[in-house]
């Protein structure tokens, strides 16, 4: 963001998320970043990362046959962010337990909104995980 709005920045800022040394950009750290990658095969997603964002969205969705893919995939891609956000503010180091434990939480309340079947089906994930 500081670098499409011109801002200088000195040094690359690199994933804090894994020990790649790769930018931190949205691509690397939401989809391609060893973590998320991890993050995403717990609930049943795998993105090709050869792929383009949205090809590779598109593949996601053929796998998961709900009509809250979109809820799942943000709950999922904002407890990344906030795992990244956790370390950046406050020094504490991502885990995949507490990326779970987060994903878990905000899953069962999305649970709470959605019809029944739906709400089993999220059950399941929040099981699975
Ligand atoms: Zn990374």
């Amino acid at each position: 963001m500081l670098k499409r709005r011109h801002y200088h920045i000195d040094d690359i800022e690199y994933c804090v998320l894994c020990t790649t040394q790769e930018e931190e950009t949205i691509d690397h750290l939401i989809f391609s970043c060893q973590f998320s990658q991890h993050c995403w095969a717990k609930i049943g997603i795998s993105y090709n990362t050869n792929n383009s964002r949205i090809e590779a969205t598109i593949r996601a969705k053929e796998k998961i046959s709900s009509s809250h893919l979109f809820e799942i995939f943000t709950i999922a891609a904002w407890n990344i962010w906030k795992e990244r956000n956790n370390y950046i503010f406050n020094l504490i180091n991502p885990t995949h337990n507490s990326w779970i434990e987060r994903t878990k939480a905000d899953l069962n309340w999305l649970g709470y909104r959605v019809p029944t079947d739906l709400s089993d089906y999220i059950t399941s994930i929040v099981n699975n995980l």
